[in-house]
């Protein structure tokens, strides 16, 4: 009986003490992360967004949320999959390089190298597919690569060359992920990526009609997921979050504003350099030549009053981007309006992003709509670290180590004096099943022990041992 009383043991000890399990809503509810990039947290201020509005009476919706620095794109992205600061997840930069050999590799490129994303940090999918859950991936930034081995159930890597603005192209893909991923293949995680409206924000700025003619387009999108989601008959179970990556702000040129060209700064030299991330809006890094870290940090800081130098280990904590190897010794970073060239300007964006994250204009927008969520509530700003362990707590899973928090973003959710009852009365059950069960398995386990003494007795009795001997009387103590 010993293993039998194990066995109940082993039965009842997680249905009544493990944490993930006492707040899980595993197997109910599931989740859509949707990153439309570069979209401001005020971008619906001057346009009509009646889907976005419909979204917030229904959901939640946030003032803004803050992204990590360095504020570009595959960097943030990694964030919202991991929880954790850029520094602690290390895809550091949107450009794959190699300091030794000088190899820059664009954004697009990079999305392809292995081992630049699958550096020791777990993203959302493998942690949720190793608890038994089941995932997807359309074009978000770092679906590509393999971790540890392991990739999404299904995944949609974006083609080279696609065409963002593509209204036709973001319906099929939303049909994709609701019909199918959803749908057919009932799976509980689905992150889904928008290149807009980052590329018009770049191309014309944020306060470009050409932007506001986007997020009407964003808009119109809202509308068209909450109502596939409807008619897929996923409003009950699936819980949407939209966000962004990053803001976008103006930069300034034609004689408006002195601009940052390094090659120009009195004993600045790029011969003290042996390798530099330059021409990328407004952040660079240097690594200075052995020896001459003094000097090019000499020669830069305080060089231009909208231009920020820090040796690494200077960079103030709160951006977080400093204790990576893949860091490089000198970061700069510009102010807005401003971005930093190596040798002559070689930018004609009228927008950017990568600044200081305390700046308003980085910061990207936050709605959240569904089972878990409160209705009609906005909540104040919060850093998007804290998205990953909301995510990880909505599907009932154990997170990996990060740095969120969901004590920063549980006020979203229906309350807990609301969630914790059920889950109790759902431990409540799966405890009595199991009890249940257990005792099936005593009552069975008696019932075969004694036909088998039964058994063995009367076989005995064929030979030495008869019937009615005291070699019967064990059962008893059962
Ligand atoms: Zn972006």
């Amino acid at each position: 009986m010993l293993w039998s009383a194990s066995l109940c043991v082993v039965f009842l000890v997680p249905s009544l003490g493990v944490p993930v399990d006492r707040y899980s809503t595993k197997g109910q509810q599931k989740l859509l992360l949707i990153s439309f990039d570069g979209f401001r947290w005020d971008y619906d201020r001057d346009v009509d967004t009646p889907n976005l509005d419909t979204m917030a009476r229904d959901g939640v919706k946030a003032s803004y949320v803050t992204p990590p620095f360095l504020t570009v794109t595959s960097p943030t992205h990694f964030t919202l999959l991991t929880g954790r600061y850029i520094e602690n997840h290390g895809v550091i930069h949107n450009m794959w390089f190699d300091v030794n050999t000088g190899e820059k590799v664009p954004y697009y490129a990079t999305q392809f190298k292995t081992e630049w994303w699958d550096n020791g940090t777990l993203p959302i999918w493998i942690t949720a597919q190793r608890q038994g859950l089941r995932t997807g991936s359309l074009h978000f930034p770092g679906t590509q690569p393999r971790y540890q081995g392991e990739s999404q159930t299904v995944k949609d890597v974006e083609p080279g060359f696609y065409n963002y603005k593509n209204e036709t192209k973001w319906r099929q893909n939303v049909d994709k992920v609701m019909e199918t991923w959803f749908g057919e293949m009932d799976l509980d995680f689905v992150s889904l990526y928008f290149g807009e409206p980052d590329g018009v924000g770049h191309k014309y700025g944020p306060d470009s009609p050409e932007r506001r003619e986007m997020v009407g387009q964003v808009d119109r999108t809202v509308g068209y997921i909450r109502s596939s989601a409807e008619h897929n008959g996923l409003a009950d179970s699936l819980n949407i979050i939209i966000t962004a990556d990053h803001g976008m702000s103006n930069v300034y040129r034609n004689g408006l504003v002195k601009e940052i060209t390094l090659s120009k700064i009195p004993g600045f030299s790029f011969g003290d350099v042996s390798f530099h991330l330059l021409d990328y809006g407004p952040a660079g890094m240097l690594l200075p030549k052995p020896g001459m870290l003094e000097t090019v940090y000499k020669a830069l800081k305080g060089a231009h009053p909208h231009l920020h130098v820090f040796k690494k280990e200077e960079i103030p904590e709160r951006l977080h981007f400093a204790n990576n190897n893949r860091i490089l010794p000198i970061i700069l970073f510009s102010d807005p309006g401003y971005v930093i060239n190596g040798f002559f300007p070689v930018q004609f964006n009228a927008g950017e992003h990568g600044f200081d994250n305390v700046e308003m204009d980085m910061k990207p927008f936050f709605r959240a709509v569904g089972p878990a969520f409160q209705k009609n509530l906005e909540v104040g700003p919060f850093e998007t670290v804290n998205i990953y362990p909301l995510m990880c707590h909505i599907l009932g899973i154990m997170p990996e180590s990060n740095d969120g928090h969901l004590d920063v973003t549980k006020h979203m959710l229906v309350s807990a004096t609301e969630d914790r009852p059920q889950d109790f009365r759902r431990n409540v059950s799966v405890g009595l099943a199991a009890v249940g069960g257990c005792l099936v398995v005593v009552v069975a386990v008696l019932v075969s022990f004694h036909a088998f003494k039964k058994e063995t007795n009367y076989r005995g009795s064929e030979g030495s041992v008869r019937p009615g001997s005291k070699e019967e009387s064990p059962q008893t103590a059962l």
